[in-house]
């Protein structure tokens, strides 16, 4: 299923920037090109607020059946970057996009792309768990229900909360509210809620940042199960989670223009392992090993 309808002509050319056919930093390291599933291309992308940048030269592509971490200090732009993959910035009034990225080939930005359509596909939980004040089953079948996804939904429900390690936890009270869960188990509660469209990514904001260390465990080794299926990018300011979790990360930091003002950019991307050893970059060494950030 594509996120353009089918019969239109692609507009990408008049709608983005074009994309850079510089090689992704790092690539040299990477299994051969052609082994992997590129499910986004980003090219040159930059967002504003109002005119002003927040984040700018990301170029990297993101595989699928991969977890990719991306890190860097507080305010270099991670949120903005992330919420790029689903068209949640669309959403955030004077929020502009510039650059390219494109979703198993299409370009996510094309005006004939439809947002819900983007978003059921790429999936999304947040820093705080969300649960609506419904029930668990009802907080599961929700996306299916407005979706239209209503087959065989006690066995939609049942997976997604399996495929989220809660079904155990809950299969007998599906009726209780999901706000009387733990926040650790409302956080797969959320998980479960993402999948239950089937998604093929799952965007991960700082997903464990409001839970204890058994609970983030948890959610760490429900993503590596998760991987198989889905393409994770998570966002973290914890880089021993990263470290952890990730096959790859990108790391982003802040900069200072001439006239003073602040905004991030990409600095290194490549595979966690490498990053975190041999950075090619003093400026990732300089903030894995704490010396700044
Ligand atoms: P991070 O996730 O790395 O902490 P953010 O993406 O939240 O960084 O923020 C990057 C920059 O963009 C910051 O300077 C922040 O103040 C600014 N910013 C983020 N969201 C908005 C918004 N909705 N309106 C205006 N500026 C924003």
């Amino acid at each position: 299923m594509t996120i353009i309808p089918t019969g239109s002509r692609s507009m990408s050319e008049v709608t983005t920037t074009p994309g850079s056919t510089e090689p992704v930093l790092g690539s040299e390291h990477e299994l051969p090109e052609e082994a992997r599933e590129i499910v986004f291309e980003i090219r040159n992308l930059a967002v504003r607020y109002g005119g002003a940048l927040a984040v700018r030269d990301v170029t990297l592509d993101i595989a699928a059946n991969e977890i990719t971490a991306v890190i860097g200090p507080s305010g270099c732009g991670k949120s903005t970057f992330i919420r790029c993959l689903n068209r949640m910035n669309d959403l955030v009034a004077g929020a502009t996009v510039e650059g390219l990225v494109r979703f198993h080939g299409e370009d996510l930005y094309d005006q004939r792309v439809d947002p819900a359509t983007v978003r059921r596909r790429i999936g999304m939980v947040f820093q705080r768990p969300n649960p609506f004040p419904k029930s668990i089953y009802d907080n599961v079948a929700y996306g299916p229900r407005i979706n239209k996804m209503k087959h065989n939904l006690d066995e939609t429900v049942e997976r997604a909360l399996t495929h989220a390690a809660l079904w155990d936890e809950v299969k007998d009270k599906l009726k209780k509210s999901g706000l009387a869960l733990s926040g650790g188990q409302q956080q797969r509660l959320c998980i479960a809620r993402a999948l239950a469209v089937q998604p093929d990514v799952l965007l991960m904001d700082e997903p464990c940042s409001a839970l204890d260390p058994i609970a983030t465990a948890r959610i760490e080794d429900l993503m590596e199960d998760l991987k198989r299926e889905y393409t994770i990018v998570i966002v973290t300011h914890n880089m021993q989670q990263a470290a952890r979790v990730s096959d790859r990360t990108a790391f982003l930091t802040t900069e200072v223009d001439d006239s003073g003002h602040r905004s991030g950019r990409l600095v290194e991307f490549d595979r966690t392992a490498t990053i975190f050893t041999h950075p090619s970059d003093p400026r990732t060494e300089g903030y894995i090993t704490g010396r700044f950030g």
